[in-house]
């Protein structure tokens, strides 16, 4: 029997099913041969609170809850560092304000990051809540959390179509009782 079905096994759909797995039985079906192939694994693995949309800094403050409780130790001190070339003052003054960074001398920053070219830099400025995630870890947490709870991770499972019956769901050749 299934409850859930997710497709795609990028961080969206493995947190997604750790999270129903704990409500039902769930079935994530990734196309590649392995998770987080595609934008997933491509991350620069940079947690910013206050980076991006104002749905994206909701989303990523509420996200606090869960890396200090069951994400405990992926996230690790980073830096973070702002530079403004000339003609980029307006964004740089949104981003300092909305970001509540912290305005760096450039020679200082230079010393943080020697390859920074001060010669065209005219401001910079750094965070002191960035963090660095453990991408990898973090999927293993959610994965290992679905197959606890009975779920199950299908690779090499590209879904190209479903068709939903009374009782079965057919994903291409595959078919699963629901
Ligand atoms: C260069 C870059 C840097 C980034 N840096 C950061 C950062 O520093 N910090 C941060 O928080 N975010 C960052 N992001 C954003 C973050 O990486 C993405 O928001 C996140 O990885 C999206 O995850 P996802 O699960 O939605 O997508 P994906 O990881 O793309 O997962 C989707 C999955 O669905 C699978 N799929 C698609 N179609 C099917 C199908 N028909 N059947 C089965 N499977 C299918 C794909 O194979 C894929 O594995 C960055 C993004 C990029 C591109």
């Amino acid at each position: 029997m299934l409850d859930y079905l997710i497709i795609g096994g990028g961080i969206a759909g493995i947190s997604a099913a750790a999270r129903l797995s704990e409500h039902g039985a769930t079935l994530v079906l990734e196309a590649e041969a392995h998770l987080a192939y595609h934008t997933s694994g491509r991350s620069a693995a940079l947690y910013e609170q206050n980076y991006g949309s104002p749905s994206t800094v909701a989303l990523a403050k509420a996200a606090r809850t869960d890396f200090d409780g069951m994400l405990s130790g992926v996230l690790s001190p980073r830096g973070f560092l702002l530079v403004c070339l000339q003609g980029e003052e307006a964004q740089f003054e949104y981003d300092l304000e909305h970001m509540h960074l912290s305005e760096v001398a450039v020679a200082d920053a230079a010393k943080l990051v020697p390859i920074l070219d001060s010669s065209s830099v005219i401001r910079t400025a750094s965070s002191a809540t960035a963090r660095d995630i453990d991408t990898d870890m973090m999927l293993q947490i959610f994965a290992r959390r679905i197959h606890a709870n009975g779920g199950t991770v299908e690779t090499n499972q590209q879904v190209t179509a479903i068709d939903k019956t009374k009782q079965e769901l057919a994903c291409d050749h595959r078919k699963w009782t629901i």
